[in-house]
């Protein structure tokens, strides 16, 4: 990418949780499209490393400040100095089995640092809010695909409730601020890495979410992936999920940010953010191995608690109204996800 020089005049987006996998890969795009992005991030799931590789990409090291999103007092003097023209919120915790461990350690990171980001932006003027969201809030859509107008289902677990309730967080404070615009971003399922290898998901222990998993076990660093479950009412017993490559999803933040940059306040949109396709587990895995010619030994194990069978994104909404779409298919995915996986054994 072209090195761009800072100058006076270019928007301050606060990215938070900007060191993190999609944070990372957003920073990235909004460089690239003419902002300055200000990373906000504690680390606590993310590696000042990822900071190189953002650093590697954009030949200039964004500016990057350790600090907890709970922490009012450092978030008001960071937003008080950088008089930001808005801010991307991706800080959160997210696994879900965890969720049900500690709820309150997902309400107090999850809904408490949105509320003291809220707080912020309105005493200091950053009118701009995009918020991550996610597809857990359809819970099991009872059509498919699922489109935004879908009914959210309260209380999968601990962590999709907090979704939800940082979604109504924000909408009533678009009604109380009136200077606000918001876009809430429903992401289905992420995957995949930077194309330069640069960047890219960084798992702490076992991981949790497929894709990760699956190129651990293709590198060695696992014996065997365990399939949870193939007795699905679909049509290779396996799950059903939307994955989107993660450079789509950075580039629909930019886009987000443009979209309600050309609208009047106040302003509170949905959009999902999938590819409109769904893909069994089975799917995933035979693509892998097929992409990158290698083997992904696995099993077949029981159902995981609390799986949702078959959810995919409706992306009509998306296209139409924010002129966004994914570009890049399950295969580039799994492609850059292993490039990834690579670099990150060297
Ligand atoms: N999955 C699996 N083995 C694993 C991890 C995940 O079979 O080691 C399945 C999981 O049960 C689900 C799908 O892969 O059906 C996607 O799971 P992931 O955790 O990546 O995303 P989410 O459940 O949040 O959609």
């Amino acid at each position: 990418m072209a090195k761009r020089l800072l100058s006076p005049d270019m928007k301050k987006v606060i990215v938070t949780g900007g060191a993190g996998f999609i944070g990372s890969h957003t920073v990235v795009e909004l460089a690239g499209a003419g902002y300055e992005p200000v990373i906000v991030d504690d680390l606590r799931n993310s590696e000042e490393r990822v900071l190189d590789g953002i650093a590697a990409i954009l030949g200039r090291r964004p500016s990057f400040h350790r600090i907890d999103c709970n922490d009012a007092e450092a978030l008001n003097a960071l937003l008080a100095r950088e008089t930001p023209h808005g801010a991307i919120h991706f800080a959160a915790d997210k696994a879900v089995g965890e969720s049900v461990e500690d709820p309150a350690k997902y309400f107090r990171n999850n809904i408490g640092t949105l509320a003291v980001l809220l707080g912020s932006m309105r005493e200091h003027g950053a009118h701009h809010l995009v918020f991550s969201s996610s597809c857990t809030v359809y819970g099991e859509p009872a059509t498919l695909p699922v489109t935004e107008d879908a009914p959210d289902q309260n209380a999968t677990s601990p962590y999709g409730y907090t979704k939800v309730a940082c979604e109504r967080l924000v909408r009533d404070q678009c009604i109380a601020v009136p200077e606000l615009k918001a876009v809430l971003l429903r992401y289905f399922n992420p995957i995949g890495a930077h194309p330069s290898g640069l960047i890219g998901e960084l798992p702490r222990g076992v991981p949790n979410n497929l894709v990760p998993y699956v190129t651990q076990t293709a590198a060695g660093l696992r014996g065997k992936l365990r399939i949870n479950g193939s007795d699905y009412e679909t049509p290779d017993g396996t799950c059903i999920r939307d994955y989107i490559h993660v450079v789509d999803l950075a580039k629909a933040h930019v886009r987000a940010l443009q979209w309600m940059e050309q609208r009047p306040a106040p302003l509170c949109e949905v959009f999902n953010l999938g590819t409109g396709r769904g893909n069994s587990v089975l799917e995933v895995v035979k693509t892998f191995a097929r992409v990158n010619d290698v083997e992904v030994p696995y099993e077949i194990g029981p159902r995981r608690a609390g799986d949702v069978v078959s959810v995919y994104a409706d992306t009509t909404k998306s296209r139409d109204v924010l002129g966004w779409k994914a570009e890049r298919n399950l295969a580039d995915a799994l492609r850059d996800a292993w490039r990834w996986q690579q670099r990150l054994a060297d």
